[in-house]
């Protein structure tokens, strides 16, 4: 038993505690008295002030209620309209999970529900919701973990076990060191090498979708790192660019943590399995196999925006809120017990949108900052969300007026769902009369995800989902596409509509197909309000090409007239442009001594970094792949 447990046992009561364990940072403690677990006079809180460690107490298996009993009283408990979808026993950890539509019904005025439940029955509570939009991905990952409920007690016992080595108050270190193995001076392949004394931590591993194969990874022949000395892996949002290159980890041997908020394990596993699937249709050997995605589902550690987290014996991380897509995470690294404070914004908007709150400014402290600079250029001023709400009504109304149809390619994650919620405050405030509003697969699935997971959205959007009940998602005219004859019916007989599909960039996926059936028709209108690479079939029509060949077959070439109406948005973009980005730093409270830019292009990260030395005085840099940062 390591050494905080024995400390934390002499502060509590003689003979209460009948085993003990870890679970990642948290310590559970258990007890075969009935009496000392529903009150133990305060005894667990004082541990936890005095140690400023998360301690749960939890009743012994041995005390628990029969199974069935308990899931007859749990019934009855539960309100008509909860929506009580599943009960499931965690045995081993006095756990019952309580499936529901409403949460917040579930628990009962100030929780009542889930004390009965507990003094009754002495199994542990717990309430969670089921996704107002059937998602079959979450149904997986959460079977995933069921199943492998012996795997995960071992597991997080042992990263317990390693974040408390060498456990003792007011220890020192001297050193803080940052390595670019990606990211450095360049949009892609996100990942970053943090080293201590005590730790060798890597936030985010991505991929570079639009580089040729030998620069899409991340340079992992750089000495310094090592895949059987890496403690931990932090991912800051599900985007394949920072998350991507995580399955492979597992497959070159990593057996550690990796840290990230519950949305962004579902979304990145999703947005993986389907990166495993698009490279079997391309015909290529996938990078890897559904097999390490579930490896790497099995060894996440959730962490919630602004809970403290000890991951290694000198590094306690923070995840606040990046407003970049849904559950990205900007990442507060506490370092050797107030040594040195990091903030990694990785992508942020400092903007509020219609889905997600502005990013976090205000840190307990902060010396150093690594900055993202994809709109750090002087030009990349971007205009207001609510010109471009109007500007995008307008275009979309005039369409349906003609008879035409919409096409707006999307990525899967973000501006999907913020198109998706224009539109729906468009029809609900009368400003536009309805239409259908055709949701293709992959979009749907991660708009699927979003609704398992108000709580990570804004305030507004988060009360009408919660108390009113009006989930803009569940809106009717949102319909699912899920096949190509459906695909085929919407563009041949179905009337004035809006279409959302995948890829953004019409490098590949559904949307390039509905691009060339609605290409040619004068009524109709694509809006592109994605980044559009340079030669992608998106930057070309965007930039008026009005003639696009087509390989048909393997000897035939079909020419495609753009006839339709073409139009590019900025405004809806997940990034922080120039200005929100010299506000960010500006508001940043503490504000830091020194900021690192990464995540753009050589000019963008240049320009910003001296922009922000001139305004604000704070020294700056922007370090290449493979240069390393002493920071302490
Ligand atoms: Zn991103």
């Amino acid at each position: 038993m390591a050494n905080i447990i024995k400390e934390i046992l002499k502060t509590l009561p003689d003979d209460k505690i009948s085993d003990s364990v870890f679970e990642g940072a948290n310590i559970v403690l258990y007890t075969k008295d009935k009496e000392y677990f529903l009150n133990n006079e305060g005894t667990i809180r004082d541990a936890v002030n005095e140690f400023k460690k998360r301690i749960e107490l939890r009743p012994d298996p041995s005390i628990t209620e029969k199974q069935e009993e308990t899931q007859k009283l749990i019934k009855s408990l539960m309100p008509e309209d909860t929506g009580l979808s599943n009960i499931i026993f965690d045995a081993q950890r006095s756990q019952v999970i309580i499936e529901v539509e409403k949460p917040g019904i579930a628990i009962g005025k100030q929780g009542s529900i889930l004390r009965e439940i507990k003094e009754k029955t002495m199994w542990v509570p717990i309430v969670r919701r089921t996704p107002a939009i059937k998602c079959e991905l979450i149904e997986n990952i959460r079977g995933v973990l069921y199943e492998n409920n012996d795997f995960r007690r071992k597991f997080l016992n042992k990263v317990g076990e390693r974040v408390y080595a060498g456990w003792t108050k007011g220890r020192k270190e001297e050193w803080v060191r940052l390595t670019y193995l990606g990211s450095g001076r360049h949009v892609g392949r996100s990942c970053i090498l943090l080293q201590t004394p005590e730790s060798k931590i890597l936030l985010d591993c991505g991929v570079d979708v639009s580089a040729p194969d030998e620069h899409a990874y991340p340079y992992f022949d750089c000495p310094e790192f090592k895949i059987e000395d890496l403690d931990a892996v932090i991912v800051s949002h599900a985007h394949l660019d920072h998350s991507a290159i995580i399955p492979l980890l597992f497959k070159y041997g990593y057996q550690g943590p990796i840290y990230c908020t519950e949305p962004t394990r579902d979304i990145m596993a999703l947005l993986q399995l389907d990166l495993v699937k698009i490279m079997r249709m391309e015909g290529k050997e996938p990078i890897y196999t559904s097999d390490e995605v579930k490896e790497m589902v099995k060894n996440t550690i959730i962490v919630g925006f602004d809970e403290v987290t000890d991951i290694t014996p000198d590094v306690r991380i923070t995840f606040y809120n990046a407003g970049h897509i849904l559950g990205s995470a900007m990442v507060h690294i506490h370092i050797g017990n107030g040594l040195h404070n990091l903030l990694y914004s990785a992508d942020i908007k400092y903007m509020k949108s219609r889905l997600l709150a502005p990013a976090i400014t205000k840190f307990p402290r902060l010396e150093s900052m690594m900055l993202e600079s994809t709109y750090g250029g002087k030009d990349c001023t971007m205009p207001s969300r609510e010109v471009s709400e109007n500007e995008f009504a307008e275009i979309v109304m005039k369409t349906i007026e003609r008879g035409g149809k919409v096409l707006v390619p999307v990525l899967g994650s973000g501006r999907a769902q913020e198109i998706m919620l224009i539109i729906e405050s468009l029809i609900r405030e009368e400003k536009m009369k309805e239409v259908s509003v055709w949701v293709d697969g992959m979009v749907w699935d991660i708009t699927a995800i979003h609704t398992a997971y108000p709580e990570y959205m804004n305030s507004t959007i988060r009360k009408r989902i919660m108390h009113k009940d009006q989930n803009p998602f569940l809106a009717p005219f949102l319909k699912r596409v899920g096949s190509n004859k459906e695909r085929k019916q919407i563009t041949e007989e179905e009337g004035p509509c809006v279409i959302l599909a995948t890829s953004g960039m019409m490098t590949g996926g559904p949307s390039v197909e509905y691009f060339k059936e609605l290409a040619e028709g004068e009524k109709n209108t694509i809006i592109f309000v994605s980044y559009l690479g340079p030669g992608s079939l998106g930057r070309r029509v965007a930039s008026g090409e009005k003639e696009i060949g087509f390989q048909t077959s393997a000897n035939k070439r079909e020419v495609l007239k753009v006839n339709m109406e073409v139009h590019q948005m900025d405004g809806f973009s997940g990034h922080a442009g120039r200005n929100e980005l010299m506000d960010f730093v500006q508001n940043c409270n503490p504000r830091p001594r020194k900021i690192i830019l990464n995540h753009g292009e050589v000019s963008r990260a240049l320009d910003l970094a001296s922009s922000i030395h001139k305004k604000y005085r704070i020294e700056t840099s922007c370090p290449k792949n493979l240069e390393a940062i002493r920071l302490r």
